[in-house]
């Protein structure tokens, strides 16, 4: 399919369309048309019309005039990087990855934040089998609404600015979620004990920031993640019962091999999906640590009835 865009400013026209990522390429037809060639699908092509609808453009479908279209499987797969400043629009085939590859762990993550609490011994155990279980089944179910949201209703532009905000923000929420157990329910020192507050404060300033400068300074958001990320783990290396700590250096270093596909969009297809699968992985290194060391074995709950 073709689509003629006759419109009354050739650039608001390609600025659109620039802008819903819809475009594979150009080829300059007059001097108020254009022609955008294999919009990636349906949704992308639903999204353009309505944007040029609302703008008041004249809309016309038409046969291809010219040479067929093609649209190479690389195409299908992943589309150019954004420029700086913009976000990176994926292909349909990367909007389902990015949703399925969340999707399917929202229930896991909702049983397993369960268990642990099922297995608390005591308040404090269960009130950080909250904290714990909260923010795993959040970051899934915020990541899996964005996705669907940016695929399905990219023309809710409103709407999916505050969702791809929230996004970012549950990264530093999740970050600090994952630390709580080993800080709330071990020994540490006096001076690292604070750490059970100021990863928090940290969480809060990332969320602060992303609401302020949220696409602004992308190297500084990355920065401010591992920062998160790296600071409460001095800390907990101080620990006098290091049991654990372990499988807590691997699902960290799991979650730094991911950054790479985080930061691959428009250069490794499918990337964000292949981020999904890392943070996935590495969440369930930690969540296998926190259980195995921190709670009860489900072995002595049996024990006991
Ligand atoms: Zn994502």
């Amino acid at each position: 399919m073709t689509l003629w865009f006759n419109a009354g400013s050739k650039k608001a026209v390609i600025s659109e369309v620039h802008r819903l990522g819809a475009e594979r390429s150009f080829t300059r037809q007059t001097r108020f048309s254009c022609l955008v060639k294999a919009p990636c699908c349906s949704a992308c092509l639903s999204a353009v019309l309505h944007r040029l609808r609302a703008s008041q453009a004249t809309v016309c479908l038409s046969a291809a005039p010219t040479e067929p279209i093609t649209t190479s499987s690389s195409e299908k797969f992943m589309n150019h990087p954004a420029p700086a400043n913009s976000r990176y629009k994926p292909t349909c085939y990367e909007h389902a990855a990015n949703c399925y590859t969340h999707a399917f762990l929202i229930v896991p993550a909702i049983v397993g934040s369960a268990l642990l609490h099922r297995l608390s011994d005591d308040r404090w155990e269960k009130i950080t089998a909250w904290i714990y279980g909260m923010g795993l089944c959040a970051l899934f179910i915020v990541s899996t609404v964005f996705h669907i949201v940016s695929w399905k209703k990219s023309h809710l532009r409103t709407m999916e600015h505050c969702f791809h905000m929230c996004d970012r923000m549950m990264i530093y929420v999740f970050i600090a979620a994952s630390y709580a157990p080993w800080l709330n329910l071990r020994e540490l020192g006096p001076l690292a004990s604070h750490m059970r507050w100021f990863i928090w404060l940290m969480a809060a300033g990332g969320t602060v920031y992303v609401f302020l400068y949220h696409e602004k300074y992308k190297i500084v958001e990355l920065f401010f993640y591992l920062a998160m990320g790296f600071s409460p783990a001095l800390v907990v290396t101080s620990m006098s019962n290091t049991e654990g700590l372990e499988e807590v250096a691997w699902g960290g270093l799991i979650y730094c091999l991911g950054v790479v596909f985080f930061k691959s969009d428009g250069v490794i297809p499918f990337a964000h999906a292949i981020w999904h699968v890392f943070v996935a992985t590495a969440a369930a290194v930690h969540y296998y640590a926190i259980w195995k060391y921190l709670y009860r074995s489900p072995a002595d709950i049996i024990r006991h009835l």
